[in-house]
């Protein structure tokens, strides 16, 4: 029996690696206008680096990660998310001693021990931005406005920008008193994981995806409403600012995102159309995180988008790979390594072109031209050798000329 890949964990095929690229590459373009870098971190970290920053009582930390024990006996786990790698190298490169405001961005590949569906899997990957050093509201709205030109550059519309401020630990633990209050009169009605939550992280209950939970805390506190005046002002800072650049969105006071690292402004990016698995980015602000992981008291904020749910809301948009621009049909020994030697000459001026390596029929080579999408074949026989002269079919018009094999390279090249 043929060994197949992990469950969960996909590949990506030619075919549908040119959308991965041009995503890749629409993020490279639109962050570096807003001056990020990029970093990379490995994929794997020690455990204790996500238990401190995501917090033990998250899903991915109680369900969800891929933790293994080393040969040396050590517990390391596969990264679930890009935040605390990045910001665990800011702390370890000392990047904030050469310049007080980093900004950087990431892509690659993350692990969560979920179960796979559409939209969810074991391995996906993340394309996300951090900015660390900077604490005005303003850096909030450039990045919110960073993730909508993304959306827009890779022509997705079809989502909504939800903002909510999660406060700070001043304001915070007046809320969590009174949202537990305002669960505790409930708790009978809440899921099994709720209940479990209600301990340990109060807010997540607000999360729930359970049908009955969502309509037990309907009329729930708003943490909004018990913001303390500075992350009050941040908030509405943000909000006047987005509203300056003309961002359409909607202010949700029941998303509380999944980790416990975030301050103040918290966001997703919404869409109606891939089910359940509906946030295609989240992100917020993490003001205490690096000092949690042993920093110095540096502000920070930041999101991650899945790229596997970009591609889903791209559906019907693929991007077609590049088109052959040249096919050498040769007939003949003689012909054929001539056909070879022209193909090798375009490589070396960086035009793609194909042959035919095994003397197959005319016939047989210009349906291959056909199905590989040539724009032009080159039709090589005994008698074109001799005369340095041999007809270009143009596939397009369906027309054909006849060029001097002596600058063939150059007329195709200038033809393209
Ligand atoms: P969800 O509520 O769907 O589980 P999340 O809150 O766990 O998402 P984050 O940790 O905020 O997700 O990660 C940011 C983004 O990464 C998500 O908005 C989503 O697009 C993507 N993502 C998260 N988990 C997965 C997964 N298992 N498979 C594919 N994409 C994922
Ligand atoms: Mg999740």
């Amino acid at each position: 029996m043929s060994i197949t890949g992990i469950k969960g964990m996909n590949d990506i095929l030619p075919g549908e690696v040119e959308t991965w690229r041009f995503l890749e590459n629409e993020a490279r373009r639109v962050f570096e206008t807003f001056g990020f870098s990029e970093i990379r971190v490995p994929v794997v970290e020690k455990t204790e680096l996500f238990l401190r920053s995501i917090g033990e009582t998250t899903d991915i930390v109680e369900k969800e990660m891929y933790t293994f024990t080393d040969k040396g006996g050590n517990s390391i786990s596969l990264r679930p998310e890009g935040t605390a790698p990045v910001v665990r190298s800011f702390i370890q490169n000392k990047l904030h001693a050469l310049d007080p405001v980093a900004k950087l961005y990431y892509m690659g590949p993350m692990y969560r021990y979920e179960r796979p569906q559409k939209g969810r899997y074991r391995q996906f990957h993340q394309i996300g931005a951090e900015v660390l050093g900077l604490e005005s509201p303003k850096i909030d709205a450039q990045v919110l406005f960073m993730l909508v030109r993304f959306f827009e550059a890779v022509d997705i519309g079809d989502v909504e920008l939800q903002i909510n401020s999660l406060g700070c630990p001043e304001c915070r633990p007046g809320y969590r008193a009174a949202l537990v209050e305002f669960l505790a009169e409930r708790l009978d009605r809440l899921c099994e994981d709720c209940r479990r939550r209600f301990g340990a992280n109060p807010m997540r209950v607000l999360d729930c995806k359970v049908p009955g939970c969502a309509e037990t805390t309907i009329g729930a506190p708003s943490v909004i409403e018990s913001l303390c005046s500075v992350c009050g002002d941040h908030f509405s800072e943000v909000r006047g600012l987005i509203g300056d650049l003309g961002l359409s969105y909607a202010v949700n006071p029941r998303m509380v995102r999944g980790l416990d690292y975030y301050t103040k402004t918290a966001f997703e990016m919404v869409t109606g159309s891939i089910g359940a698995q509906n946030a295609v980015a989240a992100g917020g602000r993490y003001d205490g995180l690096v000092r949690e992981l042993g920093g110095p008291p540096i502000p920070g904020i930041g999101f991650a988008m899945g790229v596997e749910r970009l591609i889903l809301l791209r559906e019907g948009q693929q991007i077609a790979p590049p088109r052959l621009p040249l096919f050498i049909a040769s007939l003949g020994e003689e012909a054929s390594r001539e056909a070879f030697l022209y193909m090798s000459r375009l490589q070396r001026l960086g035009i793609r072109a194909e042959m035919d390596y095994e003397g197959k029929s005319l016939k047989s080579q210009m349906r291959r031209a056909g199905k590989l999408g040539a724009r032009f074949v080159l039709i090589l026989g005994e008698e074109e050798v001799s005369r340095k002269k041999a007809p270009l079919r143009d596939m397009d018009e369906g027309t054909q000329e006849e060029i001097s094999l002596e600058d063939a390279d150059l007329r195709i090249a200038e033809r393209l």
